[in-house]
């Protein structure tokens, strides 16, 4: 049917018909949209029914988390309409969801199971062995702990002084200067060790903590801008440091006064701060995004988008948001050489900034093959661990004297 949601069906059924009788796959749950279904456990010659449902009730919906058969039947009384939930389309969408959410389901559907009286001795014994198996529980036990307690932690890293910024080189091409730095975050857990921003972030952006934590970010960057700078050489006059935010960050209204204080108090240049965006980030926020970027870029912040090609979005955007940057995303940086259609999508996207009149940044760059062909095409800047990989701040001056950039003094 056209109005049918993707992973939602509706069934017609006449009265006294099974809409899934016991032992069958359960492989969706129903929600009665119309008409009314009794509900009947026990072996075929001795059924007694347990309960009549009726409009608005949902059944069969242990069916959306585990592979059991199913241990009722289930038959119209009267001409019956239902909405049929696949599993499969749940389990997508659990999938996507965090670890937490999947272990205390999973949990809650362990318990649910047990209070209603199935045994481990029973027929589905083996199937629910392989099912245990399929859902590693361990797995995700391990999983959600780790989150768990990542998240409480998180709170204390910035106090504890666990949070630190790594700085990564943008080289200008073909000159082969260092231009900038990219800050990225890393956080030394006390017990756990170095955990990744991949890890972390999406974390701190689920509990609220991004915003301390993207305000310490901002700081501590245009706080190191000084140190920075010298590292830059005396030649070059655009130097920048780059800051990534996400979305709850750019999303709050104070943003640009946060922004603005920070820079006064450091005396640092506004066309020296440059904040990166990803496609993800500005297309989910387009209304609110848009009023704060002009302000910001009207400052003369740089904005670069980033992970340009992986937001699966059109271009709209590009001409409605004030982006001075361009990044070329490393998954089509790294197969340049092996994937014509990475090779022509770079070639693309290089010719879709200089008609925007955007500088190019190309991520990944991992070998001299790849700069001096990005060079070759007209990237402005490359970054990667070819020229270098982040690093701590106090080791940027003697990588930067190693690199050919001495500094002035
Ligand atoms: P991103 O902004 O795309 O940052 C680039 C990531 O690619 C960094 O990972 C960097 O270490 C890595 N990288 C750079 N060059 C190469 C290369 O040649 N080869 C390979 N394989 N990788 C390279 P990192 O530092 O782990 O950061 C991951 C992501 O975490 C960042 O992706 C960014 O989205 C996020 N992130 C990092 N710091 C912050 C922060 O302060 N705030 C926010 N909101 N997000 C951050
Ligand atoms: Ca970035
Ligand atoms: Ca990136």
């Amino acid at each position: 049917m056209t109005d049918d949601l993707p992973g939602f069906k509706r069934e017609i059924f006449d009265a006294q018909v099974a809409v899934f009788e016991t032992g069958d796959a359960g492989e969706a749950a129903y929600v009665i949209e119309s008409g009314c279904v009794e509900v009947l456990v026990g072996a075929q010659d001795a059924q007694r029914r347990v309960a009549v449902l009726a409009e608005g009730a949902m059944f069969g919906e242990v069916a959306l988390l585990d592979h059991q058969p199913r241990t009722a039947t289930v038959r119209t009384l009267v001409p019956t309409r239902l909405v049929r939930i696949d599993r499969t389309h749940v389990e997508e969408l659990l999938q996507r969801s965090d670890p937490v959410i999947q272990y205390l389901l999973r949990l809650l559907l362990e318990r649910f199971r047990n209070s209603s009286g199935r045994s481990v001795g029973d027929e589905d014994s083996a199937a629910h062995a392989k099912t245990a198996q399929a859902h590693d529980p361990q797995d995700l036990h391990a999983a959600a702990v780790r989150t768990l307690s990542l998240a409480h932690d998180l709170s204390n890293a910035i106090d504890s002084d666990q949070l630190e910024l790594f700085y990564q080189p943008i080289i200008a091409l073909p000159a082969q200067t260092l231009s900038g730095f990219e800050a990225l975050v890393r956080w030394h857990h006390p017990s756990m060790g170095l955990i990744s921003p991949l890890e972390f972030i999406p974390l701190a952006e689920k509990t609220g903590l991004i915003h301390r934590i993207g305000q310490w970010v901002l700081h501590r960057a245009i706080g190191d801008w000084e140190t920075l700078k010298s590292s830059l050489g005396p030649q070059v006059e655009d130097g920048f440091v780059a800051v990534n935010l996400s979305a709850p960050e750019l999303c709050n209204i104070n943003i640009v006064d946060i922004v603005r204080s920070a820079l006064s108090a450091q005396n640092m240049p506004t066309q020296a701060l440059r904040i990166e965006l990803t496609e993800t980030t500005v297309i989910a926020n387009m209304g609110t995004v848009s009023h704060i970027l002009e302000q910001l870029r009207a400052m003369g912040v740089g904005i670069a988008l980033d992970d340009f090609g992986t937001g699966y979005a059109g271009l709209d955007y590009l001409q409605q948001l004030p982006f001075s940057c361009l990044k070329i995303d490393m998954r089509f940086v790294m197969q340049m050489h092996s994937s014509q259609r990475s090779y022509q999508i770079i070639k693309s996207a290089l010719e879709l900034s200089r008609r925007l009149e955007l500088k190019s940044i190309a991520e990944g760059v991992e070998d001299a093959c790849t700069a001096s062909l990005l060079a070759q095409m007209g990237c402005a800047y490359g970054q990667g661990f070819h020229f270098a990989r982040p690093m701590p701040l106090r080791d940027v001056a003697s990588w930067a004297a190693s690199f050919g950039n001495p500094g002035p003094g």
